[in-house]
């Protein structure tokens, strides 16, 4: 990742947009390190779910009265916004809850149906339990083989030895494109074209790439591209999966029910196409209406701006950790995201979370839903600070002093 800062960016009025940023926890300002568990959200989009229950509340696609047409102006305008913010097209982009519902499609619908003893996923070492379980679920099911690419001392995918896995056997390849726990950026493009090369099919799960990185899905080459709007800074249960539409036309229905069809008759359903099979019930309309915002906002601002100003966040918070004496760091790739998972010698990660919560600070302690890395590692749980383009330089030094104080208190 290099990309030119960008001074024109008044990231204080930035900060300003985000409510939640002023609080004060246990009597001291809020530090919210925990951006890759959730993004907080701009006014903008707060205002958005607002202002759609107040105003505009109606169902999708049923009703043709004037809230039905501006519910579903507010749906379909979210999926036209996500897709140009991914550079992908809309009638290929399926919106579900999130990543995990996304992954699990492509488990159940895509998978499922297509693989048999003898064949392989491969998932590699850093992956998130959403994108580990449903593998598993379909391997139980189907007979087929999971095999797992591991790392190198830098928290990055061994290629050689990822390339040498991808035999025949292999059906699927699924990794994600940033590491939750890690903060490394896999090279997925490449990943890619060499899976693609050997006629295997590749899911991208991009939760923690989508919030922070300028995004060209079309370009990566993948098959599957999985986001998650709450990382966004867009509300909980709105998400995507982007497919193409050869696979979303071969595959069957997921959820069966409303919304998804073109007839019914009790001698067999005529499904619809596209996006719209998978997408039956009742949406998160409002949650749509304001991940619609948060792209525009995300745009607005700019993700190569948002890129720049995160790693020189990024920059400053491993110079400042640096100076904590005991600190271990896993995970040093060059070109990381902003995510730093440490532990202190002595101290439990839990122990240090709670202490630093005492003092405003909010970071995730734990296995960070990817318990096959903490084997890795030998470790139970680590801390992880994981940065936002909202947060500033002063919290890092603000951290760094409450990080001493707990660890001078657990010594
Ligand atoms: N994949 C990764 C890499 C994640 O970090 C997360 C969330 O932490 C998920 C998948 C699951 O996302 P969601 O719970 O929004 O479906």
């Amino acid at each position: 990742m290099t990309v030119a800062p960008s001074p024109a960016i008044d990231w204080a009025a930035v900060r300003a947009d985000f409510p939640v940023l002023t609080r004060e926890v246990h009597g001291k300002p809020l530090i919210y390190f925990d951006s890759a568990n959730t993004g907080q959200k701009p006014d903008a989009v707060i205002a958005t779910v607002d202002d759609f229950y107040r105003r505009h509340n109606a169902n999708v696609s049923r009703a043709v009265h004037t809230l039905g047409t501006e519910a579903t102006e507010a749906y379909e305008g979210a999926r036209t916004k996500l897709a140009r913010f991914l550079n992908v097209r809309g009638d290929e982009l399926v919106l579900c809850s999130g990543t995990t519902f996304a992954i699990n499609l492509v488990a159940y619908s895509w998978a499922l149906p297509r693989l048999q003893p003898g064949d392989a996923i491969v998932l590699t070492r850093m992956e998130h339990h959403a994108n580990i379980v449903p593998w598993q679920l379909v391997a139980q099911r189907t007979g087929a083989v999971i095999k797992v690419a591991e790392l190198d001392e830098l928290g990055r995918l061994d290629l050689d030895r990822l390339y040498a896995l991808l035999t025949p056997d292999v059906k699927l390849l699924a990794l994600t494109h940033v590491s939750n726990v890690l903060g490394t950026v896999n090279p997925v493009r490449e990943i890619c074209r060499e899976a693609r090369k050997r006629g295997i099919a590749t899911l991208i799960d991009g939760s923690q790439a989508a919030p922070h990185l300028a995004l060209d899905v079309a370009a990566i080459g993948c098959d599957f591209y999985a986001v998650t709007g709450h990382k966004m800074s867009g509300p909980t249960g709105t998400g995507a999966l982007w497919a193409r539409r050869e696979h979303l036309d071969a595959m069957p229905p997921f959820i069966g029910g409303g919304e998804m069809i073109k007839e019914v008759r009790f001698e067999g359903t005529v499904f619809a196409d596209g996006p719209r099979r998978f997408e039956a019930g009742t949406p998160n309309i409002a949650g749509f209406a304001g991940l619609g915002t948060a792209v525009d906002y995300l745009s607005a601002l700019g993700m190569a701006n948002i890129e720049a100003r995160e790693q020189a966040l990024l920059e400053r918070f491993n110079a400042a950790l640096g100076e904590v004496p005991g600190l271990r760091i896993f995970g040093a790739a060059p070109g990381k995201a902003a995510v730093v998972s440490f532990l202190i010698e002595g101290a439990h990660a839990h122990d240090l979370a709670t202490l630093l919560d005492l003092e405003g600070v909010a970071i995730r302690s734990g296995h960070h839903c990817a318990h096959p890395l903490m084997q890795h590692f030998g470790v139970p749980a680590t801390c992880r600070a994981s940065l936002a383009y909202y947060n500033t330089f002063e919290e890092i030094d603000a951290f760094v002093a409450a990080l001493n104080k707990v660890r001078k208190l657990l010594a």
